[in-house]
């Protein structure tokens, strides 16, 4: 079984189609980058894979582990191992970043039917990811994401994403507007946590964040579908050509 299958999905957004019929199958241990246009349908296809309301699903079936996705609430595709990091993370303030990684993961346990960590495993765990992700734990005392640099957005979403061991992560555009050093920040996350059991989609505009995640897998997506797959050289390919060709031949 696939980790994710998608089949001939289709979405409207606002009563517009953006999803036309996307095809993707992303098997555990591979890293696949989304590459296309902006308004491709992009982050459409991540916030349908979320469950965010809004996002009307009109054709096709989408697989997580062989199970049906979008009969799942939001919670429980979290539960079974979904996590989606978006491009303008959340400041939550007043509630400081060790209480949110705390209530997440338990939120998580919950649902699967398991025991809440203790105070003390929690912390062991969370001391444990952030020596090993170069996480300074002073950063998690202050509350989520609120005057957290570039850089510290993306080690909180790499310690939280560490946490919560998900199966499937989806980063749709986490590497824009970044400094280099920051970009180096998502990356290390994303290779730290390259798994056999796991899988990733990596959706990017630019080929930059892909110099430092190698991915299996290569897609563009323009105009609500996947339209061409290959390997890594697809991105350098497209970094030369741009994304015309693919706006072209759909106003043909
Ligand atoms: P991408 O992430 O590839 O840049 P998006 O998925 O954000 O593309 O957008 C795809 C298309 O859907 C765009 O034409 C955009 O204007 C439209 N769209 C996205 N969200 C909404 C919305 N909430 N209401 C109306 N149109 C939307
Ligand atoms: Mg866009
Ligand atoms: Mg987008």
């Amino acid at each position: 079984t696939a980790l994710l299958e998608i089949r001939d999905l289709k979405a409207e957004v606002a009563g517009r189609q953006i999803l036309n019929g996307l095809n993707l199958t992303v098997n555990a241990g591979e890293i696949h980058a989304i590459m296309g246009p902006n308004g491709a349908g992009k982050s459409t296809l991540s916030y349908v894979l979320s469950g965010k309301p809004g996002y009307e699903i009109t054709g096709g079936e989408v697989f997580l582990n062989g199970e049906d996705l979008l009969a799942m609430e939001a919670d429980e595709r979290a539960a079974k191992g979904l996590f989606l990091a978006f491009q303008y993370p959340l400041e939550i303030p007043g509630v400081a970043t060790l209480t949110f990684l705390r209530t997440a993961l338990n939120a998580q346990r919950r649902k699967r039917g398991e025991e809440e960590l203790s105070s003390p495993d929690f912390m062991k765990k969370v001391r444990e990811l952030s020596k090993k992700l170069g996480i300074d734990p002073d950063m998690l005392r202050r509350p989520v994401n609120v005057g957290f640099s570039g850089g510290e957005k993306k080690r909180n979403e790499t310690l939280q994403m560490a946490l919560l061991e998900p199966r499937l992560c989806v980063l749709d555009e986490t590497d824009s507007g970044l400094d280099i050093d920051a970009l180096k920040v998502v990356a290390n996350g994303v290779n730290q946590l390259r798994a056999a059991e796991r899988g990733m989609i990596v959706i990017t505009h630019y080929q930059r964040l892909l110099d430092y995640i190698v991915p299996d897998v290569v897609h563009v997506l323009a105009a609500g579908r996947i339209v061409e797959t290959g390997g890594k050289d697809l991105a350098l390919q497209l970094e030369a050509t741009g994304y015309a060709q693919y706006q072209q031949s759909e106003a043909a």
